[in-house]
């Protein structure tokens, strides 16, 4: 079975709203919301919806979301786009101290990202037992040699993020 996103001439557009959290209140909830913000216009390009967040000391360094549909790119993961542009924002590779907001667990390629760009905390809403690669289907994170390890927090926004991507493959099976 192929699966195509693009196809068909339906209006993708994204049944669920956006939050507009506080500024004031800079916890995992705030930087997960506007992770889901991302996931939206993730859905709205027929995209699967997920989206990422880099943070650190309270400022939102890079967002994105998933772009692999749209941009024909199996490598346009949510967290590989916003990774880059935190490395373009601080015009370094490492995103020492920073933190990965996505909206589900990271993939082979996107937790590998996250760990060789030595970012301190990864945050996830969802895991994933099928790719998820912090502890959902295996843990990258504890290979015995490597010499960086990031944090790991999940279930933020959980039921919200895990919603948004089982509607949006709902939406695609009733339009095949
Ligand atoms: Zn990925």
């Amino acid at each position: 079975m192929t699966k195509n996103y693009n196809k068909g001439l339906h209006n993708p557009t994204c049944p669920f709203g956006k939050f507009f959290p506080s500024e004031l209140n800079r916890d995992d909830l705030y930087y997960m919301q506007l992770a889901y913000n991302e996931a939206i216009d993730a859905w709205n390009e027929n995209n699967v919806p997920i989206g990422a967040v880099v943070a650190l000391n309270g400022i939102v360094i890079a967002s994105d979301h998933n772009q692999v549909d749209s941009m024909r790119d199996p490598t346009a993961h949510a967290e590989i786009l916003a990774i880059n542009k935190a490395s373009q924002y601080f015009g370094d590779w490492r995103l020492i101290d920073s933190t990965l907001y996505v909206t589900k667990e990271p993939c082979p390629m996107c937790a590998g990202a996250a760990i060789m760009s030595r970012i301190r905390r990864v945050v996830f809403a969802i895991s994933d037992p099928k790719m998820g690669c912090l502890g959902g289907a295996t843990n990258l994170n504890s290979l015995p040699n490597s010499n960086h390890r990031v944090k790991i927090s999940s279930g933020v926004l959980e039921k919200h993020c895990r919603v948004l991507i089982q509607s949006f493959f709902k939406k695609v099976r009733i339009r095949e």
